[in-house]
């Protein structure tokens, strides 16, 4: 269950940006998650509630968009969307595509109240 400690992750991420932007309270936040990345999303949801209470971002509303994959072929070259990890190239058909996007999980952005308004 690492998406307790994602979850730990993003939080302080959270306490950092909303520090850093002067928010007295975050109501939202908007999480890229890639197709290839090895995170449960409901999971992750349940793990972020928990991991937010009593902080800043406390009850806030949690979105998650989804990134899609690219890899490029070591053999021709050719940049594409794939499904899976160990799928061949599209082009060429040769293994060993090199994933270059689509693992990632990451803040992508947040939304709160500034302090004095
Ligand atoms: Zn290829």
């Amino acid at each position: 269950m690492h998406e307790f400690s994602l979850a730990v992750e993003i939080a302080q991420i959270v306490e950092d940006k909303a520090a850093e932007a002067d928010l007295a309270s975050v109501s939202g936040l908007t999480l890229a998650l890639g197709s290839l990345a090895i995170v449960d999303r409901d999971a992750l949801l349940f793990a972020l509630e928990g991991a937010l209470r009593g902080g800043v971002a406390d009850g806030a509303d949690v979105a998650i968009e989804g990134i899609a994959a690219f890899a490029r072929c070591p053999a021709c070259g050719e940049e594409q969307p794939i499904a899976e990890r160990f799928a061949p190239c599209l082009r060429c058909g040769a293994y060993g595509l090199k994933v270059i996007a689509g693992t990632e999980l990451k803040l992508k952005s947040i939304e709160g109240l500034c302090r004095g308004e």
